[in-house]
């Protein structure tokens, strides 16, 4: 981690930017670069660089201390490779992730906790998308997960032996410590999370050597996600356990998948009803017919009654989408649309022009220039 950017320069803000230009310009970046939107192979990497300068950019003590010190100041005291380690943020135990993802369910808990107790770790968001036809029947799918699993030898704790948790002597077990600041306007204190610690407010003389210290191991997973028939876009299922990690000792957030239904060539949805429109020549919508029409669960004949007019929607009923709670279906709403020959052979053409013949005495728009008149 040599050549770290500038956490400003990463946001694109300037140093004098605000706390509320911050926030957007994070919202931003992060919408830009989640890997689930971008495909490009350096978005995941960019992603985290976003969240980690907005991690410190968006606290006040952090931001001061980089202000001051820059990537130093959370270095000092790292455990093993300095800083933010491989994957995760290993530097900071005391990472407050409510505002990473809680900006994308509008605006995280404020929470005033105590820095040093066990805290679930935050709810994490990843967006997939399905096929139309996915959406009415359900599907099983898998989806690869990156996250932190609880040390199952250590518990948490990054102890090799469970009596190896002593309470922070430079903190004195707050995970937070004073650091006085000289300003123009005299001294300034600022509270900053402990070095010693990293503001768990506990410290082990023995690391167990399965996390190396952290309590915590990384692991690409695959679950198995049931997607519901009926389910829509913008709907979220739910996989306990896989978010963030938990803070001393904590259990991990939930990861909430929201699902993306592609649009289909046909069909358009609206809630369970489905609609559709079918072209069906003027011949056939003046003398009636018969037409197998398409819908999500195969073709259905459905009688179309001579006269029947463009635009006129006739309903299926029971050939929607299925409720996602309860056996109920929406319906089908089959729109006729009336096609007009462009382009007539001689033999039609003979044969509409004996068609005209028949309608000379008075036409339909004679019949409409008459009424206009009076
Ligand atoms: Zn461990
Ligand atoms: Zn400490």
């Amino acid at each position: 981690m040599a050549d770290k950017r500038d956490y400003y320069e990463v946001l694109g803000v300037s140093r004098d930017a605000s706390k509320d230009e911050i926030k957007r310009a994070y919202r931003k970046m992060a919408k830009k670069y989640h890997p689930d939107v971008n495909k490009a192979p350096d978005a995941a990497d960019k992603f985290k660089e976003v969240n980690e300068a907005y991690e410190v950019l968006s606290d006040e003590n952090k931001k001061a201390a980089y202000d001051r010190y820059g990537h130093a100041a959370f270095e000092q005291g790292g455990a093993g490779a300095g800083g933010f380690g491989g994957q995760g943020f290993g530097g900071f135990e005391d990472m407050d992730f409510g505002d990473i993802f809680g900006s994308f369910f509008g605006g995280g808990q404020s929470r005033s906790r105590r820095p040093t107790g066990p805290q679930k770790g935050e709810d994490r968001y990843v967006q997939i998308e399905i096929d139309f036809m996915d959406a009415i029947k359900g599907k099983k799918t898998e989806l690869k997960i990156n996250y932190d699993e609880q040390c199952s030898h250590c518990h948490g704790t990054g102890a090799k032996n469970p009596n190896d948790v002593h309470t922070c002597s430079r903190c004195g077990g707050t995970g937070r410590i004073r650091v006085q600041q000289r300003s123009p306007f005299g001294t300034i204190i600022n509270e900053s999370v402990c070095p010693d610690c990293h503001g768990t407010g506990k410290v082990v003389k023995d690391k167990c050597p399965h996390c190396h210290g952290s309590g915590y191991i990384n692991k690409n997973v695959t679950v198995e996600l049931t997607i519901p028939a009926g389910i829509n876009s913008h709907q979220q299922l739910r996989v306990a356990g896989k978010g963030q990690r938990g803070v001393n000792g904590g259990p991990n957030g939930d990861l909430y998948v929201e699902i993306y239904v592609r649009p289909h060539k046909y069909f358009v949805r609206n809630g369970n009803d489905i609609s559709i429109s079918v072209p069906v020549s003027a011949v056939d919508a003046t003398l009636g017919c018969e037409v197998e029409v398409p819908t999500v669960y195969g073709d259905v004949t459905m009688k179309i009654p001579a006269g029947t007019q463009t635009g006129t929607v006739m309903r299926l009923k029971g050939k929607g989408v299925k409720n996602m709670r309860g056996d109920t279906y929406g319906d089908q709403y089959v729109q006729v649309n009336v096609s007009i020959p462009k382009k007539l052979s001689k033999k039609e053409k003979d044969l509409y022009t004996k068609l005209k013949e028949l309608d000379e005495k008075e036409s339909i728009f004679d019949q409409f220039k008459k009424s206009f008149k009076r």
